[in-house]
């Protein structure tokens, strides 16, 4: 079954770059979520999936490491073009602390999101909660349109409580499948950077991921959940193929009838 009203576009996901939409189907109004990939990809991406990127009306940011908010210039100025100028909502933390969005202050319309204060746009209620990353002020989003929910949750080294929170009974829900703790383990990374990501601080590996998406499913409300995406998989400690079955098995063992996809670094990937 589909979510008749939101519509998640994954630009890129991954390290080296994150972007998303997200479309109300009947209005075709958007939000994005972050933009660490280049203009013309965004754009591209955007053609792709049928959305018109003047429709983008408003740009939230989850935290302030590059992969996620490299491309803001260059894309807000392309979105400039076409007569769109979307306000960016971020952190106070993420305002502050951000390169990138200070080197914007002067030519950006940059506002302030604060923790459970939700923000219209879109015609959707967007609600920030926090993540567990090694960034000032790192957030996830719950998005409410029209009675359905959608969740997104990325670069988190444990699902918090308040995350858990706002993930549950939601219709979609993108959740990071960042890497297998054996393929970390024995990869190529250096041991800091292991330490990192496996960190409480780091990314959510493919079994903290299933076993979150298990206890989604068999919480209340879970019977709405009907698309669920694999988001920011690494390309080196991580298959595309294993966050896929991990989810899939994941539902199979609710008993839950869940359509399952794995966002990808370099093509669109929609769902929902
Ligand atoms: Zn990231
Ligand atoms: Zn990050």
């Amino acid at each position: 079954m589909a979510n008749d009203v939101l519509r998640l576009h994954v630009l890129a996901s991954g390290s080296a770059g994150n972007a998303a939409v997200i479309e109300d189907v009947r209005t075709g109004r958007c939000i994005a979520i972050d933009c660490g990939i280049c203009k013309r990809d965004f754009l591209g991406r955007c053609a792709e999936a049928g959305v018109d990127p003047r429709a983008i009306e408003a740009v939230f940011v989850t935290h302030d490491h590059t992969d996620h908010t490299k491309g803001l210039g260059v894309t807000l100025r392309g979105l400039g073009k076409l007569g769109c100028t979307p306000p960016v909502y971020a952190l106070d933390e993420v305002l502050l602390f951000s390169s990138e969005l200070r080197r914007l202050a002067e030519t950006t319309d940059q506002r302030r999101l604060s923790w459970d204060d939700p923000v219209s746009a879109a015609g959707m209620e967007v609600v920030a909660f926090p993540t567990s990353h090694d960034a000032a002020a790192s957030c996830g989003f719950r998005v409410e349109c029209s009675g359905k929910a959608l969740g997104y949750l990325t670069d988190s080294g444990v699902v918090t409580p308040e995350a858990h929170d706002a993930l549950r009974s939601v219709h979609t829900l993108a959740l990071e499948s960042n890497h297998d703790v054996d393929m970390l383990a024995n990869g190529p990374y250096p041991f800091y950077l292991k330490q990192r990501v496996g960190s409480q601080t780091g990314h959510l590996s493919n079994d903290q991921a299933c076993d979150e998406l298990a206890k989604l499913l068999t919480e209340d409300g879970a019977g709405r959940l009907e698309a669920v995406v694999a988001m920011h998989v690494s390309r080196n400690n991580n298959t595309y193929r294993l966050p896929r079955e991990g989810f899939e098995r994941a539902a199979a063992s609710a008993g839950h009838d869940v359509s399952v996809s794995v966002a990808f670094q370099d093509r669109l990937v929609s769902t929902g």
